[in-house]
């Protein structure tokens, strides 16, 4: 929902563009951290999901950690401002550079997919004369019951440490001299909108923990990784049930005292502040189809390309009138998937209208490319 302000604002902007509700994006921040704090649970702000600058600097301010999955992640966080011992890195694939620069750090915990990583941990740890913090990420089989592209937490799935492999990690804890264990780490997918998933998750850690504590480990550190999904097509519903979600994990999560639980959240955090603002190049009437060329396309917004992601489409330049034509909405992409919908429902529409992709907020302007030697995506923050 835009108002006649921002419509104004819009007409004198470059677009495509970006625009970002700062307002909404400090309501969501502050609904999750009240709804966090009843349980004084711990959140980490998942850095993928958006790195804009303005967003960045709410998110710190809120207090929240940054769960990050590179180096360059990791060192932008430092540059930010938030706090080293709120810096949690995770990955499958870390380099020694990314490594050892997060050593330098002093970041808070490695979230470790592999024994081979623990292992180039502790080298690395020791010839800095360092003890590293990890917790082991580990893949408990739960079906997030999302998309298959952003399901994590599967026997097939690249990413954590395997049941059967729990032996040999516990073998490598015991003897790595230069790693500090605290704690099991789990992300099983993302926009996971069946709350019963997480009560799979929780009974699937309490499993794990218990079963670390069993062989002589202490769990300081529950981290249940993120996912919280969001509704895209209400995108003026907007914020997130943290409530709900919480609720979940206080209600099936066997915290011991003085254990802390740790929540890594992207897009229900960043998700519906932000809308991608496109003006319509052109209208090409078919006898089968009719199209609507936007001056955006999957080099701003790419998720639609890469897992048929549903952003609801809104023509705002006509709000008022009745949605009676059939269109597809593509972009100048030469890519046949550069296709936002098929068979979308809008008013009469004509070139130079503004067309508004909902929901952009995560996982949008982070995944802008060069493809096409496209431009830089405008931004446009709200006053
Ligand atoms: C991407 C990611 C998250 C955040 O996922 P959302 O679906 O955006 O909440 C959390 N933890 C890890 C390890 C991730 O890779």
């Amino acid at each position: 929902m835009f108002s006649n302000k921002d419509k104004a604002r819009f007409a004198n902007v470059e677009t495509p563009f970006y625009y970002y509700d700062l307002d909404l994006l400090q309501k969501t921040l502050s609904s999750c951290a009240n709804a966090a704090k009843v349980y004084n649970f711990h959140v980490h702000y998942a850095m993928k999901a958006n790195f804009n600058p303005a967003v960045l600097e709410k998110i710190k301010d809120t207090g929240f950690g940054a769960d990050c999955v590179s180096g360059g992640e990791v060192t932008r966080a430092v540059a930010v401002g938030f706090n080293h011992q709120q810096i949690v890195f995770a990955g499958v694939g870390k380099s020694d550079k990314e490594i050892n620069d997060a050593l330098d750090q002093d970041i808070f915990c490695f979230n470790v997919e592999s024994i081979q990583e623990l292992e180039v941990i502790d080298e690395l740890a020791a010839k800095k004369g360092k003890k590293a913090k990890v917790a082991i990420r580990i893949n408990p089989n739960v079906d997030a019951h999302t998309h298959h592209n952003i399901t994590t937490g599967l026997d097939e799935n690249k990413f954590g440490i395997n049941s059967w492999d729990l032996p040999s990690c516990a073998e490598t804890l015991k003897t790595a001299v230069n790693l500090e264990f605290i704690g099991i780490h789990f992300h099983i997918g993302s926009q996971i909108t069946n709350l019963d998933v997480y009560k799979n998750l929780c009974i699937r850690v309490n499993e794990f923990a218990t079963w670390f504590e069993e062989r002589g480990f202490a769990i300081k550190v529950l981290n249940v990784g993120g996912g919280l999904g969001i509704d895209y097509h209400n995108p003026d519903q907007q914020i997130p049930d943290f409530e709900a979600y919480f609720k979940i994990f206080n209600d099936f999560l066997e915290v011991r005292t003085n254990q802390e639980v740790h929540f890594e959240l992207g897009r229900a955090l960043v998700g519906q502040c932000s809308s991608l603002i496109s003006k319509v190049l052109y209208v090409k009437n078919g006898k089968k189809k009719n199209f609507i060329i936007l001056d955006a396309g999957m080099t701003e917004l790419m998720r639609p390309a890469l897992y048929q992601a549903y952003h609801k489409i809104e023509n705002i330049s006509r709000a008022e009138e009745d949605h009676n034509t059939k269109y597809d909405v593509v972009g100048p992409i030469c890519e046949s998937t550069d296709c936002f919908g098929k068979e979308v429902e809008l008013p009469e529409t004509s070139r130079g209208d503004l067309i508004a992709l909902r929901s952009t907020g995560a996982y949008g302007e982070v995944m802008a490319s060069h493809y096409n030697l496209r431009e830089n995506v405008n931004v446009l923050l709200s006053e």
